[in-house]
C-alpha cells in the first residue's frame, strides 16, 4: 500500500503514563480529612464503634490527626494516625481532585487483638507489640486498574515501619468475583482467616453487595484477615 494511514500516530503516543499527573501524598489538614471521612461513609457505613459519625462537621476519632484537632479530650490509647491522599493534578486545570485516599493506624497488641471478629486463629499468639493496622484503601472507579491503590497501600505501609511496628494487618474484601488477594499477596501479606459475613449486623452501607439504611439491609461480603512481619 505505502500510505501512510494518519492514524497510526496516535497509536504509537497511547502509551502515555495515565498517572503522570497524579500525586499520592500524605493527608494532611481539614480537607483530607474529610475526604477520607467522605470514602469511609460511602464505601464503609457510617456507624463505627469508636467514633462520631460524619456528619455535622464532625469526623471519625481516628481522622483527627489528620485534620490537625485537637485529641485531648479523647481516650484513646495512642493516636498515630497516617493518611494519605491521591490527587489529579494537571497542569491546564486550577486545583488537584482527590481520586482516592486511605490510611493507617498504630495499634497495641490488646487493641489489635480485638479487632477481628472471633475467628479459629489465635490472634492474641499472632500480634505484635506494636501493630500497624492498615484500615480502607479506595480508589475512585475510573481510576481502578493503573497501580494507584498499590502506592496508597505502599505508602502506609512505609510509614507502619517508620513507626518501628512489628507487624501490619488488614481487612481484605472479598467480593463476588472480585478479590483485594492480588494486592495483598504483593505485598508479602498472608491470609490468616476467611470470614465469610465478615461485616454482617456491622455495616449497613456496602456499594458492593448493595447494602443501603434505606433497604435495612447489612453487608452480606466475605472478608480475609491479611497479615504480614514488617
Ligand atoms: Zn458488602
Amino acid at each position: 500500500m505505502g500510505v501512510d494511514h494518519p492514524t497510526s500516530a496516535t497509536t504509537t503516543t497511547a502509551a502515555e503514563d495515565p498517572l503522570r499527573h497524579v500525586v499520592v501524598r500524605e493527608a494532611a489538614g481539614e480537607r483530607d480529612a474529610f475526604y477520607l471521612a467522605h470514602l469511609w461513609s460511602r464505601w464503609f457505613g457510617t456507624e463505627y464503634k469508636h467514633g462520631h459519625r460524619y456528619a455535622s462537621g464532625k469526623l471519625p476519632y481516628p481522622l483527627f490527626p489528620v485534620a490537625g484537632w485537637s485529641t485531648e479530650t479523647i481516650e484513646m490509647e495512642n493516636l498515630a494516625v497516617h493518611g494519605v491522599v491521591a490527587g489529579h493534578d494537571p497542569p491546564d486545570r486550577d486545583g488537584a481532585v482527590q481520586i482516592g485516599g486511605g490510611f493507617a493506624s498504630i495499634m497495641s497488641h490488646e487493641h489489635t487483638v480485638d479487632e477481628p471478629p472471633d475467628g479459629g486463629f489465635d490472634a492474641a499468639a499472632l500480634a505484635g507489640e506494636r501493630n500497624a493496622w492498615l484500615w480502607f484503601g479506595v480508589v475512585d472507579e475510573s481510576w481502578r486498574g493503573l497501580g494507584l491503590g498499590r502506592r496508597l497501600f505502599e505508602r502506609r505501609l512505609q510509614w507502619a515501619r517508620d513507626q518501628g511496628a512489628d507487624m501490619a494487618f488488614a481487612f481484605g474484601w472479598e467480593h463476588e468475583g472480585r478479590t483485594s488477594r492480588p494486592l495483598f499477596e504483593a505485598f508479602g501479606f498472608i491470609p490468616v482467616e476467611r470470614f465469610e459475613r465478615l461485616y454482617e449486623g456491622d455495616r449497613n452501607v456496602c456499594p458492593e453487595c448493595g447494602a443501603l439504611p434505606s433497604n435495612d439491609r447489612t453487608c452480606t461480603c466475605a472478608g480475609v484477615v491479611w497479615a504480614t512481619d514488617l
